[in-house]
């Protein structure tokens, strides 16, 4: 109780930001904006999303081929076995190769239409852990996947998601990404429980600071995540103050991220939504500073 506020924020962690395809030329900009804006902070990797259909598959290679060519920052590629052949998704990991993309966070992909079972297509990847091994026989790509705190809805229960997630990991991926959670205790039972069941890999946790709840919750009913009743009460009442709102959304996520840290965790995923307000403030909090700054301090 003693310890001075924001004492123990070093800023000695790793980041990395996830963006989605941009759709129009405004959505691009702001992209390109919010890039420039985290890039300083020095981020391990940004990672761009990869949806159904062949026009938004397109925007993701053209979005991250672009970060490869024009900015320092490594940039690392979503792809999912969704309606492709096993063929196809070889040649677009091939492409990726050839366009400097070294990353990739290999995913097995929500079914076409919302409620559906996903059905794997006929020659193609029937799962995340059959992608990864498809991949590491393509080039020698670092390679991150999906985990699930809260386990994932398609689950038979946390053991059989530790077993799915153990053998994305034996299949040659490197680290795993979770989906977004607000319980630092759900987080950390999940990690006890991935070193109980021999994944070595590291766990990072995904960080989606909430600005609107009920958006969030949509999200949270699709892949198994739990919206606690602390947050409902805490925007309750903001609907028309969108500033306080996203005041009210750094704080929540700060405070997360300062559990988590306290916990152990030194590498803070950020689902951005493309925007850099949020993570930049956040990160902020918990004392991360432009590199160049911090090594002038350091010097
Ligand atoms: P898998 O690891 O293959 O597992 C899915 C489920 O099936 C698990 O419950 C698993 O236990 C079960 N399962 C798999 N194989 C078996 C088996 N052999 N036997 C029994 N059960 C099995 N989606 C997108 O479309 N595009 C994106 O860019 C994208 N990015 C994401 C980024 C992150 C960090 C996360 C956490 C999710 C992302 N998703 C994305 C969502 C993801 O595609 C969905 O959650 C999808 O439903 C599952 O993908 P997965 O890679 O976890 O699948």
């Amino acid at each position: 109780l003693d310890a001075p506020l924001f004492a123990d924020l070093s800023g000695d962690f790793a980041l990395s930001f996830e963006f989605f395809p941009p759709k129009t030329e405004k959505m691009d900009a702001v992209l390109w904006e919010s890039l420039k804006s985290l890039a300083p902070l020095g981020p391990r990797f940004v990672s761009v999303t990869y949806g159904a259909g062949g026009s938004t598959r397109e925007r993701t290679h053209a979005t991250v081929a672009r970060i490869a060519r024009e900015t320092e920052i490594p940039a690392a590629a979503h792809l999912t076995c969704v309606d492709a052949t096993r063929d196809e998704i070889d040649e677009i990991a091939r492409e990726y190769w050839a366009a400097g993309v070294r990353h990739i966070v290999a995913l097995r992909g929500d079914p076409p239409r919302e409620g559906e079972r996903f059905q794997s297509h006929p020659g193609g990847y029937e799962n995340a852990a059959a992608l990864v091994a498809g991949l590491r026989k393509v080039a020698p790509f670092e390679i991150s996947v999906a985990a699930y705190p809260e386990c994932h809805p398609d689950s038979e229960g946390v053991a059989a998601d530790l077993d799915n997630l153990k053998r994305k990991i034996d299949a040659g991926a490197n680290r795993a990404i979770t989906q977004f959670f607000f319980s630092p205790e759900a987080f950390f039972r999940f990690r006890d429980a991935a070193a109980a069941a021999g994944i070595a890999a590291e766990i990072v946790p995904g960080i989606l600071p909430v600005s609107n709840v009920a958006q969030t919750r949509k999200f949270a009913g699709l892949c198994g995540a739990a919206i606690p009743a602390w947050m409902d009460r805490l925007f309750d009442g903001l609907d028309d103050h969108p500033a306080a709102r996203q005041l009210v959304a750094a704080t929540v996520a700060a405070e997360l991220c300062r559990k988590l840290y306290a916990g152990g965790v030194r590498h803070f995923h950020f689902y951005t939504l493309n925007r850099a307000e949020l993570a930049y403030a956040i990160c902020h909090l918990l004392g991360k500073r432009p590199v160049a700054q911090a090594k002038e301090a350091a010097a």
